[in-house]
């Protein structure tokens, strides 16, 4: 069960946590599994706005072969870690430090000590503004990852949104799946990108004015006042990744915030470990759940030994 916002952790109080992980998604709950099951105090503490919340239905997570839809597998993660004595906390993190050999989490006015942390905080995506963005999305006609999804999207008439040059990149990897794919790009693509997409059969309209929700599909209006519509846009607008918590703290990332780590998820600041969306733009469950088996390892194998 998840303790909501503003519950007391008595228990918490005398002494520090083996490990508190930030963020609740599929890399938070299967490292709270793993270390649960290492025999060790864990926390999750998540605020509830997981990538993973918004998947209808996944078909490429292995051992669903029916598919399973994002909530039911943070549900199953949830409570598998349970069963094992992990512990779960509605709230947010608001500021990370280390105090001494601790780390000191500030959340809903608790403060909260731990030997070691995983930030397993993943990403937000840049969408379009569009009405009605969690029915598109749930009904499959804004789709945010071909890795994830483009099976899905077979034959489907499909355009690409954001700048040219990231939106002809997802373009081209689409390819794989529709002969019928558009670059909706909202700048003024080079010539010579929509001459070489147009070798490889990819359509390029330049210059978006707007996107409007039809029953099953997506009407995108040109500037000139166009409108083509799209059984599935894939948005190329970026991202925000989550990693502030970590930056404030001087660990290292690359250019557009993804957290830095070694082979064993920890980041350039000693204990503390990072998994999932947030060190990856390969934005997978099986990589966030590999990551944070990983990163639990190494943290239980790093704190001092727990015979029986
Ligand atoms: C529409 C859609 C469909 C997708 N389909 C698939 C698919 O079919 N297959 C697949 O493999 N992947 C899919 N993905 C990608 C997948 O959802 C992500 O790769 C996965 O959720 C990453 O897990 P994570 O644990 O790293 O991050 P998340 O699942 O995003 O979890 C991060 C958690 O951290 C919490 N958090 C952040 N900051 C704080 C803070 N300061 N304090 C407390 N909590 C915090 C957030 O609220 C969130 O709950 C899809 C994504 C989308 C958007």
């Amino acid at each position: 069960m998840i303790q909501p916002a503003g519950t007391t952790l008595n228990d918490l109080s005398g002494q520090p946590l083996d490990c508190l992980i930030v963020g609740g998604g599929p890399a938070g709950l299967t490292a709270a599994l793993y270390l649960a099951r290492y025999r060790r105090d864990v926390l999750v503490v998540d605020d509830g706005a997981s990538r993973a919340a918004l998947i209808p239905e996944s078909h490429n997570y292995p051992g669903f072969s029916d598919g399973i839809s994002g909530e039911a597998l943070l549900d199953r993660l949830g409570e598998q870690a349970e069963q094992y004595g992990a512990r779960r906390l509605r709230g947010r993190v608001e500021a990370l430090r280390r105090e001494g050999g601790l780390f000191v989490a500030h959340s809903d006015g608790k403060s909260l000590h731990a030997r070691r942390v995983l930030l397993a905080t993943g990403i937000v995506d840049d969408s379009p503004d569009l009405p009605d963005l969690e029915y598109v999305i749930e009904r499959g006609a804004l789709r945010y990852c071909p890795i994830c999804d483009a099976y899905e999207a077979l034959d489907k008439k499909i355009g690409v949104l954001g700048r040219a040059t990231p939106a002809a990149k997802k373009a081209r990897f689409l390819r794989t799946w529709s002969r019928d794919v558009t670059v909706l790009a909202t700048d003024a693509p080079e010539p010579a990108l929509a001459a070489e997409l147009a070798r490889t059969g990819i359509k390029t309209m330049a210059g978006v004015a707007g996107l409007t929700r039809e029953e099953h599909r997506i009407s995108v209006r040109g500037i000139n006042g166009e409108m083509h519509e799209f059984d599935v846009v894939y948005p190329a607008l970026g991202c925000q990744v989550r990693s502030d918590l970590a930056r404030e703290m001087g660990a290292r990332c690359d250019d557009i915030g993804l957290l830095l780590v070694d082979d064993k998820q920890k980041t350039s600041i000693d204990g503390l470990y990072a998994a999932g969306d947030v060190v990856s733009d390969l934005h997978q469950i099986s990589v966030a759940t590999g990551h944070a088996a990983i990163a639990a390892t190494a943290i239980h194998n790093g704190l001092p030994g727990n015979p029986r």
